[in-house]
């Protein structure tokens, strides 16, 4: 569902993805883990087109998002398609972005009546299924200021799942939270993750959950894949030095 061929990113002299090919498979669920500054949220940026490549190309659904053409520019999907490609992909960051001023309910309507064009009605019966999904149901009129942090992000993922998205990002969904937040949020990605049919990146430094849900583990160092594989022979067998290490850390 999703293709990185030669990735490379670089912010003025700093080179923050030096190469990356990662293709993601309708349905998998890929945790993406590695030290803090590796380039794991430049990778979930760029499917966003929050950032351009320098170099590469990314394609999604066998469509090309960025396209590195002759001579060496990356060029973006025209405006038309990228409409399209957009709404494919669902994302949940740190911080979940609620439109204050509107009820969880109208938070959740928002992108599939003026992104999707469904009627009012559609939207509605939409977002409360997803709001039931993440356990919600009883704060479709509540606004995020009345709600915790992990409720505010179980909000955010029913409003990335209100699209129908092929693949889902989750960008450390749940660093800002805390503690005693964490395992409510995780326990609704799994959960989804559990159903199966979308794809999942999940950038995450939670390695419990990364055994559990992932099919595929992507461990990121200098902005390079330096190791991927199973889950178990990740975390059980890892073969480079810098995954070892790496690892120890969470022991
Ligand atoms: P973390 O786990 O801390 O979120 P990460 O692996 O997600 O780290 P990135 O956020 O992808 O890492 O960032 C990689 C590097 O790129 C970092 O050194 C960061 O400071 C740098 N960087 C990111 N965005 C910009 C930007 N807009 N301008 C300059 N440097 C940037």
């Amino acid at each position: 569902i999703v293709t990185y061929r030669g990735v490379e990113k670089s912010f003025g002299d700093l080179a923050v993805l030096r190469g990356v090919d990662l293709d993601i498979y309708p349905g998998e669920k890929v945790a993406v883990i590695g030290p803090s500054g590796s380039g794991k949220t430049t990778i979930a940026r760029l499917l966003m087109t929050l950032e351009e490549p320098t170099a590469g190309t990314i394609e999604v659904d066998g469509e090309p998002l960025w396209q590195e053409r002759r001579g060496g520019q990356t060029v973006r999907a025209s405006e038309k398609h990228l409409h399209r490609l957009r709404s494919s992909i669902g994302m949940v960051f740190q911080h979940f972005n609620l439109f204050p001023h509107m009820t969880i309910l109208r938070n959740c309507m928002e992108a599939p009546v003026h992104v999707l064009g469904l009627s009012k009605a559609e939207a509605k019966a939409r977002a409360i299924r997803m709001l039931e999904k993440v356990g919600l149901a009883d704060k479709v009129d509540a606004y995020p200021a009345q709600l915790s942090g992990g409720q505010k992000q179980r909000v955010a993922i029913a409003r990335a799942l209100v699209m129908k998205p092929k693949i889902m990002l989750f960008d450390e969904p749940t660093s800002a939270l805390d503690p005693e937040l964490v395992g409510e949020v995780l326990s609704v990605i799994a959960e989804i993750a559990a159903e199966g049919e979308m794809a999942m990146l999940l950038i995450t430094h939670e390695m419990a959950f990364a055994r559990d849900v992932a099919d595929r583990v992507v461990f990121f160092d200098e902005g390079r894949i330096v190791e991927e594989g199973p889950p178990e022979r990740i975390f059980d067998a890892p073969e480079s030095e810098r995954l070892r290490t790496f690892l120890q850390r969470f022991r």
